[in-house]
C-alpha cells in the first residue's frame, strides 16, 4: 500500500511533453515557493533612512525634458527657466514649453521645478 503523501507514480496515459502533461504541470506548485512572507514579516525593521531609501524608489519619474536632464548650466534649475509653464488644472502642473506637442495628460510629461537645467535652459527675462 502506498504512503499517503508519497508522490503518485507517472501516469502512463499521459505523454511527456503532451498537451495534458503541459496543464499539469502549469497548475502545480513551483518546486521552490520562495521566501516565507509570514517569517520576513518578523524580521529586521528598518530604520528611517532605509525607509526614505526605499520609498525614493516609487518617485515619479518624469520625461517631459527637452534634453537630458543636468546637462545644462550648473546650479540652474527648470524651476528658474523661462521655458517652464504652469499649467493650470484642479493644480498646477509643471511642463515644458519646449516639449508642448508631446504633453500628454499624464505625469510622464511633466517635469520638477528642482530638476538640473537642461541645456536648453534660458534665463528668465
Ligand atoms: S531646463 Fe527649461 S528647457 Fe530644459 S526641460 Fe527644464 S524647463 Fe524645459
Amino acid at each position: 500500500m502506498r504512503k499517503r503523501f508519497e508522490p503518485a507514480p507517472p501516469d502512463p496515459g499521459i505523454k511527456p511533453g503532451g498537451i495534458r502533461e503541459r496543464a499539469l504541470r502549469a497548475v502545480r506548485p513551483p518546486a521552490d515557493p520562495g521566501p516565507d512572507l509570514v517569517e520576513l514579516a518578523g524580521g529586521p525593521v528598518l530604520t528611517p533612512a532605509q525607509r526614505r531609501a526605499l520609498n525614493k524608489s516609487g518617485y515619479r519619474k518624469c520625461h517631459g525634458h527637452a534634453a537630458p536632464v543636468g546637462s545644462g548650466p550648473a546650479g540652474e534649475t527648470c524651476g528658474t527657466c523661462a521655458n517652464l509653464i504652469r499649467k493650470q488644472m484642479a493644480r498646477d502642473y509643471l511642463k515644458c514649453k519646449l516639449m508642448q506637442a508631446v504633453w500628454t495628460g499624464g505625469y510622464g510629461t511633466d517635469v520638477h521645478a528642482r530638476d538640473p537645467a537642461c541645456r536648453k535652459w534660458e534665463k528668465r527675462p
